[in-house]
């Protein structure tokens, strides 16, 4: 039998899984600013160059946050089967977030300690950039003439909006349902589960105005900072608990981002706030205005029209017993919720190769937070789109985050299998 001899070779590739992993950890490319998008791409480009994949490295340019100091590099490989057939891409982002404080391991040194890999961005997701490559190579090892083709992107910025990413590249018609039928994105949602998409997003800063006056006599000013304490009351009284009583249908983890969520991300009202290069006393002012930015999450059974019109709700609530308040509403970013068909080929195949490498009959998730399925979905139009990796979710941008090998060799063995469903069988033409 053919399969088994595909497992074989993973297990073979066991010392290249954790050497490759390594390896990546070590070009740190912190985002942001963004460093080092390069030199990730050309290590990755020699690799799948070898392997004998077409491979194209391509800058965002003039994508938000792409400047010459730090360009953004994408990288998108290809490897073309020797029939027609469907094309199974995995996408992996290359940048990672800030080490931060707290490592007892250098986060750049890719540390490897019995079962473990330590590093920035061995979980989220360079364990499963690996996993993904080491999977497709030993496939097409073991299967030298199969039908379709795989693609391996590594893209730019996930961490920040996917922008300079995955959005240009569907932009540009990378992820054209044409041209790519499956896509999964090995992000760390731990092996035996399958993520189905995200909740929707909603950032928006609100600003209430009022009118500047000495301090002494604040009656003859207007505070915008008490305008917003009256918004951040109707808030607390009336918009949380209605939004604790809203929840979806969709497997969101962890349990209670099932319901709708808003986070009060800053608040800022009145005087700059001093640096530290100045120790004196503020200045008596009253405050003319006050900006609030609001994390709003919202679910597939909500739209972000209603989203939006709670916020609006609220505000000409409060206007009414505050007739002298002024406020404006800014759009910062939004995202709908994308929520891929559990019945579509690339969840059911997936859903199978976990059974069979893993024992267990795999868990439907869908993500708190949006990652760049978003984009493949909304920009690229392309449906068939989960994200399916190694490592556990919840050490991601922690210190001392690490993947286990164990994962990584399970995870690349379901992906292996996977391929081999796709592609061994399904012919077009
Ligand atoms: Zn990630």
């Amino acid at each position: 039998m053919t399969i088994p001899r595909l497992l074989k070779e993973i297990e073979n590739r066991k010392s290249e899984i954790i050497q490759l992993t390594s390896e990546l950890i070590k070009i740190p490319t912190v985002n942001p600013p963004g460093k080092n998008y390069r030199e990730i791409c050309e290590y990755l480009s020699n690799r799948l160059k070898r392997s004998g994949f077409h491979v194209n490295i391509l800058r965002a340019k003039g994508a938000l946050a792409d400047s010459d100091k730090y360009p953004r590099y994408n990288l998108i490989a290809r490897h073309q089967g020797t029939y027609s057939g469907q094309c199974i891409h995995f996408n992996s982002h290359i940048d990672v977030v800030n080490a931060g404080n707290g490592w007892t391991r250098d986060p750049f040194g890719g540390t490897i300690e019995g079962d473990k890999i330590f590093g920035r961005g061995s979980c989220d997701m360079k364990g499963g950039l690996a996993s993904s490559i080491v999977a497709a190579e030993a496939f097409i090892a073991i299967f030298p003439n199969y039908y379709g083709a795989i693609e391996i992107s590594a893209t730019a910025d996930e961490e920040t909006g996917g922008y300079g990413g995955v959005a240009w590249l569907a932009e540009k018609g990378h992820f054209s349902p044409k041209k790519v039928q499956h896509v999964i994105i090995p992000e760390p949602l731990n092996k035996d589960r399958i993520c189905l998409g995200h909740r929707g997003v909603w950032w928006t800063e609100i600003e209430t105005k009022g009118r500047v006056a000495h301090g002494s006599m604040p009656f003859l000013g207007d505070c915008a900072i008490r305008h917003m304490g009256a918004v951040l009351e109707e808030i607390e009284n009336n918009l949380l608990p209605k939004l604790n009583t809203k929840k979806t249908k969709m497997p969101v983890v962890p349990e209670k981002a099932k319901k709708s969520t808003l986070n009060i991300n800053s608040i800022h009202g009145g005087l700059e706030e001093v640096n530290e290069t100045y120790n004196g006393l503020p200045a008596p002012l009253v405050a003319d205005s006050c900006r609030m930015i609001l994390d709003r999450r919202y679910l597939v059974e909500e739209t972000l029209n209603e989203v939006k019109l709670e916020i609006y709700e609220i505000l000409e609530k409060v206007k009414k017993n505050r007739p002298s308040l002024e406020y404006s509403v800014k759009d910062l970013f939004e995202v709908k919720p994308s929520f891929t068909d559990p019945k579509s080929n690339i969840v059911k195949t997936v859903e199978d190769s976990i059974s069979e490498i893993l024992g267990v009959k795999p868990e439907h998730v869908v993500s708190p937070g949006s990652y760049d399925q978003k984009h493949i979905d909304r920009i690229g139009k392309l449906k068939n789109c989960i994200a399916y990796g190694p490592g556990i979710l919840e050490l991601a941008h922690q210190p001392d985050e690490f993947i286990l090998i164990s994962d990584m060799m399970d995870s690349a063995k379901i992906m292996a299998m996977t391929i081999s469903k796709l592609l061994n069988k399904n012919i077009i033409n």
